[in-house]
Parts: C-alpha cells; sequence; structure tokens
C-alpha cells in the first residue's frame, strides 16, 4: 500500500486524521512511526503557509507523500486571535485551561452576536515530484460563557458549533469528525489523493 507521512506530533489531531483518512488506500504514518523528528519553524503568516512549510520540509527528508495541517482558533472580537498562533497563545506550555479562560474574561460583556469564532484548518500536500496542493476547512460558532466539556483538546471546551447548543469538547469523537474544520479539508484533500 502507498505511504503517506502526516506531519504533526500531536496525538490527538493524528487520531482524528487516521479516522477522517481511514478509507483511503493508503497507509498513513504519523513522523514518529516514520521515524523523523524535527522541530520545524511555523514563520509563516498564514494557516496555508504554515501547513507547506512543514510538509515541504518532511517531503524533503522522506520523499514520500507528505500531508502536514495547520489550525487555529479566531476570534472576531479580538481582532481574529489566537489565529495562527494558537498553539503558542499565553505560551506554548501554558495548560489549555488557562487559555481558555483568558479568552472568556478578554470577551467579557460581549453579547452573544458578537463572540463569533471559528476553527480553521490548512491542509498540504506536497508530493515527491514537487506538486503541491493546499485546502482549507472551517467550522463557524461562538465562543461561550464557560468552559464545558471533557472530549476533545484544546479549545474545543470554550467553543460552541453553529446549530449546536452544546461545545465541542462535549460532542463525541465521532460527532466531531462529522464537522470539525479538519475534516472538511481534508475532505477536499481526499478528492485530490483518490
Ligand atoms: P498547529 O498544531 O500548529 O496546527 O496548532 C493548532 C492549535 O490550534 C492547537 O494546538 C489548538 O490550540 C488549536 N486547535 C486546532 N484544532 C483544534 C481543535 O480541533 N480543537 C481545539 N483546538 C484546536
Amino acid at each position: 500500500m502507498k505511504k503517506i507521512i502526516f506531519a504533526t506530533g500531536n496525538q490527538h489531531k493524528m487520531e482524528e486524521i487516521k479516522s477522517i483518512m481511514a478509507d483511503l488506500p493508503y497507509e498513513i504514518l504519523s513522523m514518529k512511526e516514520a521515524g523523523i523528528s524535527i522541530d520545524i519553524e511555523e514563520n509563516g503568516t498564514t494557516f496555508e503557509e504554515n501547513s507547506l512549510i512543514k510538509a515541504r520540509a518532511i517531503m524533503n527528508i522522506a520523499k514520500e507523500i507528505v500531508l502536514a495541517d495547520d489550525s487555529g482558533l479566531e476570534v472576531d472580537a479580538l481582532n481574529k486571535e489566537p489565529g495562527i498562533y494558537s498553539s503558542r497563545y499565553l505560551g506554548e506550555d501554558t495548560p489549555y485551561e488557562v487559555k481558555n479562560q483568558e479568552i472568556i474574561k478578554r470577551l467579557e460583556g460581549v453579547e452573544e452576536e458578537k463572540r463569533t469564532a471559528r476553527f480553521v484548518c490548512a491542509v498540504a500536500a506536497v508530493f515527491p515530484d514537487g506538486r503541491e496542493v493546499v485546502k482549507r476547512g472551517t467550522v463557524e460558532g461562538i465562543i461561550g460563557y464557560e468552559a464545558k466539556g471533557e472530549n476533545g483538546f484544546g479549545y474545543d471546551p470554550i467553543f460552541i458549533p453553529e446549530n449546536s447548543e452544546k461545545t465541542l469538547a462535549q460532542f463525541s469523537s465521532e460527532e466531531k469528525n462529522q464537522i470539525s474544520h479538519r475534516k472538511r479539508a481534508l475532505e477536499q484533500m481526499k478528492e485530490v489523493l483518490s
């Protein structure tokens, strides 16, 4: 079976990705499974640029098809922060309980209509022949008034997707994978790969 390496060190994301890509005729390997360990500086200015930077760097080492994603949360009332800095917001090692509380605090007094936000995911594919493709998926929603739920990761406990009463951290992983930004970007990428 042909191989695809997915350039992420995030175990949660890797599980979501493997489940979304399960029906493709490719073996999906994490960087760890492919025996690759490097730190890539994400110095792009958009999700798309950052995903390409990561995929190119790994493809140059592995010479296999490499996919990489870059994702994050845009909060409209905070000028789209934390955006591409989502994992680095308040410091890479700061627990998400703290990051989430800070966002809720910064939105104190902001009414529901203005609490709009979205998760964005850009997925890049870089092929050994040099071809490059990038796809974007988003899920719209609002920032809740308190953190709720135990599932998922990152900003899931404060994000309420549109047409829902509950936060993404209250969705099961199967439910989240139906609507997530990553799912929407990867579905487009699957069409390119199949
Ligand atoms: P990346 O690994 O550089 O793409 O950073 C993504 C960051 O965005 C994560 O560390 C989280 O902070 C946030 N993020 C991306 N996708 C999700 C999600 O599905 N749920 C919650 N937070 C997410």
